[in-house]
């Protein structure tokens, strides 16, 4: 395993042995920072080990390590500051992820202090805030120092950035406070602010900050303190070390203390006497988690009594009287404030839910996909209900159900395209049943789907326009000049009208380039009615469909006048019927032609293209060639045209081309490298021509 292995290309088992590595090699190089003073990584190096560490993390979130280095948030100091050694320890907590492990801590707790089932048991209940943890060292009042945790031995000197906090008094009110404290607790940013923030850094062309705890933690270590203080970072505290006398009996009594000293407290906490009420504090508090303003990622529970706190001490560096129950990684519950909706670049309608912006997994979620109108009635959601959401690895994060319904109205699919007003339908498949999306019609009309549209327009299956590729079509797009397909034939003109200079004097475009450019358009003013059909882009009419329509109905007026009255007539009618009879036409296709043409929108851009191109007759099918009414198979590689090239030369033949051998072929021609394909038409007694023997078969014919 080296770094140069691509986290994509990493088995979960190379991943995990991968995360160890640099789970020893990042704690090696804090170790080194704070206690040798001899970095073993630069940090560049450093900062990469990390970066990878997460890439890994994202990758395969169930291998994340509990010693991973991404949850040592800043262990590692800028240059600039100082070290600043603690009184005593920040300890970390141990983690509860059921109610399970909520009942076997307290049962532990209860086993250690040998308690009686008759003596109570409180314990209180707060919110994890999942910010930045800070360390105040206050002397006779007065803030001496601001570390941040760094290792939990030694973080870094921030005390000039800490003062600049509102929420940090730099003298401490009222009375009580021990001579010398450690107070501790947690710098965050609010949503609100974390959004402001990025919306400011982002005007300001700088990077912007991927969660709220990565904003309070860049705002609080900066070397330049006016930054820091042009921040809105907040701080709330809930702890405590190495006091010079006890101020409290109780948990409670000393955040109460903190209080009267000038702190802000998470008005959330609450005491619980057993574990049910303690679990229902938690729901209560998880219920709440999107309408904070901040983010929390679980609940900590801690013995209120300080004497038994005492006598309970610590295990491994954890204390034994106080655990995080943790929130489900990668969901989160928040408000849907309205459905928009998208449309794809092939015209699908996609229903997202703009949020309350939340953080899931560290990362801020305002966007969720709703998928469809019957996802959307399956979870029966509308704007202004509280929904919860999951967000699994890079995907669009979800919804997964809704949590408690607000006052909203119930929402509706629209039926037309909000970008180009086109009706928007559901398809009806052939087996009768609708499609779960809901497409805009308005194909080349629709800005949405234009450039897509384009593209295939000129594409070699469609118009083939020589020196007209996707690059060119989308600069045309962009400058204004191509919006629809009759565009091209117009573009001079339509280069003129938008006021710029005439195409060869375009970067990029010579004179010669540009007149070979104009004469490949004008070339294909005349179009084979297959490349014609397949080049509008109509769904499930693509290059086959559009040739055995071709070869049916053989000139472009017979057959649209077959579309026309087929959207007359409805489905049952007689043009329908035609429009689907043909051998490998299915219904989905004629059933989007009449949808096509029932859009105003649609038939104005045909007519105007139709203006400027005229659609080849399709020469009747030469019933006398030797392949006429023959299914053929091409596999391996052809060497004299391409497979495209050869297929429509047998379909021009009459033959009908297939795409798999069965016991219905009749013809396999198989260039080298043939495999499977051969070896079951040998198997089948299927006739199998090399490519030079399908040419003298077909010679002099088409
Ligand atoms: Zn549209």
């Amino acid at each position: 395993m080296s770094e140069a292995t691509a986290v994509e290309d990493l088995t979960p088992e190379e991943a995990a042995v991968e995360l160890e590595r640099l789970a020893v090699l990042m704690a090696e190089a804090d170790a080194a920072y704070y206690q040798e003073d001899a970095p073993v990584l630069t940090d560049a190096d450093y900062d990469a080990a990390r970066q990878r560490n997460l890439a890994i993390e994202a990758r395969f979130p169930d291998l994340k390590r509990d010693d991973s280095p991404s949850d040592r948030v800043g262990a590692v100091a800028h240059e600039g500051f100082s070290k600043a050694a603690h009184a005593a320890p920040m300890l970390s907590l141990d983690n509860a992820f059921s109610d399970e492990d909520v009942a076997e801590f307290a049962a532990r707790i209860r086993r250690f202090l040998g308690l009686s089932e008759e003596e109570e048991l409180i314990l209180t209940a707060e919110p994890k805030i999942d910010g930045l943890s800070l360390s105040l060292t206050y002397e006779k009042g007065k803030l001496v120092r601001a570390a941040t945790r760094g290792n939990g031995q030694v973080g870094e000197d921030v005390t000039a950035n800490a003062r600049t906090l509102e929420d940090i008094p730099v003298s401490l009110k009222g009375k009580g406070w021990p001579d010398f404290i450690e107070i501790r607790g947690e710098v965050y940013m609010s949503h609100a602010d974390f959004a402001a923030l990025n919306a400011r850094e982002e005007a300001a062309g700088r990077k912007i900050f991927a969660n709220p705890r990565n904003a309070a933690a860049g705002s609080l270590r900066q070397l330049d303190i006016e930054i820091t203080k042009s921040r809105p970072l907040k701080f709330f505290a809930y702890a405590w070390a190495a006091e010079s006398a006890p101020f409290a009996e109780t948990q409670s009594a000393a955040v109460e203390a903190f209080k009267t000293w000038g702190f802000d407290t998470n008005s959330l906490m609450k005491s619980a006497s057993n574990v049910d009420d303690l679990i229902a504090v938690y729901r209560d508090i998880e219920e709440q988690r999107a309408t904070l303003g901040y983010d929390i990622d679980g609940v900590v529970y801690k013995v209120d009594r300080l004497d038994w706190q005492q006598r309970l001490g610590f295990v491994s560096r954890a204390p034994r009287w106080a655990i995080a129950h943790k929130f489900p990684a990668e969901k989160a519950t928040t408000v849907l404030e309205a459905i928009d909706i998208q449309v794809g670049r092939t015209g699908s309608l996609t229903p997202v839910a703009r949020l309350t912006p939340v953080t899931v997994g560290g990362v801020v979620v305002s966007n969720a996909t709703l998928h469809n109108e019957d996802e959307i009635a399956r979870l029966g959601v509308k704007p202004g209900d509280t929904v919860e959401i999951q967000r699994a690895g890079d995907v669009i994060p979800q919804v997964l159900r809704v949590v408690s319904p607000g006052e909203g109205e119930p929402w509706h699919m629209p039926e037309t395209c909000p970008v180009c007003g086109s009706a928007a339908v559901r398809e009806i498949d052939d087996k009768g049943e609708a499609d779960v999306r809901r497409r805009c019609t308005g194909g080349l009309v629709c800005p949405a789907q234009a450039v897509e549209r384009l593209k295939h327009f000129v594409s070699r299956k469609a118009l083939d326009i020589d020196g007209l590729g996707a690059k060119q079509v989308q600069l045309f797009y962009e400058k204004g000049v191509v919006a629809a397909p009759q565009d091209i034939f117009r573009l001079p003109e339509q280069i003129e009208a938008a006021g710029l200079p005439p195409l060869e004097e375009w970067d990029g475009f010579g004179k010669a380039s540009a007149k070979k450019l104009l004469d490949a358009i004008d070339a294909r003013r005349s179009v084979p009615f297959a490349r014609f059909l397949n080049g509008l882009g109509i769904r499930h009419v693509g290059q086959t469909t559009s040739q055995l329509y071709a070869r049916h109905f053989l000139t472009w007026d017979a057959f649209w006048s077959a579309v026309i009255r087929a959207e007359a007539e409805g489905l049952e009618g007689e043009a329908f019927a035609e429009l689907t009879g043909i051998d490998g036409v299915g219904k989905a296709a004629a059933g989007a032609l009449v949808d096509f043409e029932s859009e105003p929108h649609n038939r104005e851009m045909l007519g105007a293209l139709l203006e400027e191109v005229s659609v080849q007759e399709e020469e009747a099918a030469a019933t006398d060639s030797p392949v006429a009414g023959k299914t053929i198979v091409f596999t391996g590689t052809l060497e004299r045209m391409t497979r495209d090239e050869a297929k429509a030369r047998a379909s021009t033949l009459g033959a009908k081309v297939s795409g798999s051998v069965s016991a219905k072929t009749d013809i396999l021609v198989a260039g080298p490298g043939a495999g499977s394909k051969l070896k079951k038409a040998e198997s089948l007694g299927v006739r199998t021509l090399t490519e030079d023997e399908w040419f003298e078969l077909i010679e002099g014919q088409g």
